[in-house]
């Protein structure tokens, strides 16, 4: 099979009848696709992926590559350490490289409410069975003996987070799926969404094709609200720009990816030794959030992203920058994602709503769908993202461990 075909193609021929479309080639429609195809092999028979641009296009392409245990609520730690545990078999399975390397997370606290939002975090990580610690500021130090620990109070540290480079993690998952019989049809967008008697639904394509597909895989990330708009669907969900740079590359020095939980900067060196580093940034005061997904690069980010840097890694302040990009977070107002059927529109299903954590949780949120769509069996974060929670006030308590 060539290279075209296993990553998309804008020639791809699209049946005129399909079981599933999956509209979006990010990492999310790819995973579910792969995954429906490899393990549960002709239970949904016609299936495609219908993607606007090129495969890394969207945020699944220009994010930071991290992937953690340490949150603070069980259900995401156990979803992430099944997440974890799959990425370490998936170069094989995918039959690429992805870079994965385990070097842990460190979250280091200099606040007291950050102190306290740690030790309850461990506690947490503790019942469900992952091996995170608590360490002093200078066990800290010992880890990455570059950092400023003075005004740390306490850190928290798993060895078995890790990073990932996440192009080959995409491309993987599309050339496995393609292997298996879905259709990958790049460069061409769903431009609307036309429901049909019998309960599926028409697509009208760019490039004015019509597809019929019985279920619907609404996977277009920050981009979703048009989708959902056209069909009078309303979730709370809206795009938030967040920016990133790289650095020229140094010879391996840090082996965690470091957070600080009080500015929300995190920084990590890849395989290639960059170091990757971003900051949560809220948008302008007086910003009304837009639905409109904006990218672009400021100054404004990098000038607080090397503050905060230098901050705790003081000799960052010999580091050359090399690229500087952004990419659409898909913010959900309780920060759990929206996975599942529609209000009002069983066949169409959500799969957005992942703000900066979609990357990781893509690998066990891939096989959890896939396995819903092709039996039916349901799993607690299924019955827990129902997308209809927020029309029934059945809002959930927010994530406090979200970065970025
Ligand atoms: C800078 C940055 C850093 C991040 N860091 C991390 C991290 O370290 N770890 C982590 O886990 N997550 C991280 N994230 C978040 C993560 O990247 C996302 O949650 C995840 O990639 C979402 O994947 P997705 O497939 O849902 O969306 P996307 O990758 O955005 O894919 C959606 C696709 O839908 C396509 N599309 C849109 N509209 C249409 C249409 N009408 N028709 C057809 N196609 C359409 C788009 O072109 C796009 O390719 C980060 C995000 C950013 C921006």
């Amino acid at each position: 099979m060539s290279t075209a075909t296993t990553l998309g193609s804008r020639d791809a021929k699209l049946p005129d009848e399909l079981d599933l479309l999956i509209i979006g080639g990010g990492v999310m429609g790819l995973s579910i696709a792969y995954n429906l195809a490899r393990n549960h092999p002709g239970a949904v028979k016609r299936v495609a992926i219908v993607e606007r641009s090129y495969l890394v296009s969207g945020a699944s392409g220009r994010n930071g590559g991290g992937l953690r245990m340490q949150w603070g609520d069980a259900g995401n730690v156990a979803l992430m350490r099944e997440s974890i545990e799959l990425c370490r078999h998936l170069a094989q399975e995918l039959n690429i490289n992805l870079w994965f390397r385990q070097g842990g997370y460190l979250f280091l606290a200099r606040t007291e409410s950050g102190e306290r939002r740690l030790h309850r975090n461990v506690a947490v990580h503790e019942q469900v069975g992952v091996p995170t610690r608590l360490l002093a500021a200078r066990e800290a130090l010992e880890l990455v003996p570059q950092l400023d620990v003075s005004e740390v109070r306490v850190a928290a540290y798993n060895p078995e987070d890790g990073v990932v480079f996440p192009w080959p993690f995409v491309w993987g998952y599309a050339a496995q799926a393609a292997a298996r019989g879905v259709v990958i049809r790049t460069h061409t967008s769903v431009d609307a969404l036309e429901p049909q008697p019998d309960g599926g639904y028409q697509a009208r394509l760019s490039t004015g094709e019509r597809l019929r597909a019985a279920r619907v895989i609404n996977a277009t990330g920050a981009w979703s609200v048009g989708i959902n708009r056209g069909l009078g669907i309303e979730l709370p969900n809206h795009p938030h720009r967040h920016e990133i740079l790289s650095s020229e590359p140094l010879k391996p020095f840090l082996d965690p990816l470091v957070v600080d939980l009080e500015t929300g900067l995190y920084f990590s060196q890849s395989t290639r030794g960059e170091i990757v580093t971003g900051i949560t940034l809220p948008d302008p005061p007086g910003l009304v959030p837009s639905h409109q997904v904006e990218l672009g690069s400021s100054l404004r980010f990098l000038s607080n992203v090397a503050r905060a840097l230098i901050r705790v890694m003081p000799i960052a302040k010999h580091l050359e920058p090399l690229r500087q990009w952004s990419g659409p977070y898909d913010m959900s107002p309780d920060g759990d994602a929206m996975v599942g059927p529609s209000p009002d529109h069983p066949q169409l299903i959500q799969v957005c709503g992942f703000t900066g954590h979609g990357f990781m949780m893509a690998p066990a949120v891939g096989r959890m769908v896939a396995r819903w769509l092709a039996t039916g069996e349901s799993h607690a974060m299924l019955q827990r993202w129902d997308p209809c929670r927020f029309r029934d006030g059945r809002m959930l308590r927010r994530e406090d461990m979200i970065i970025g």
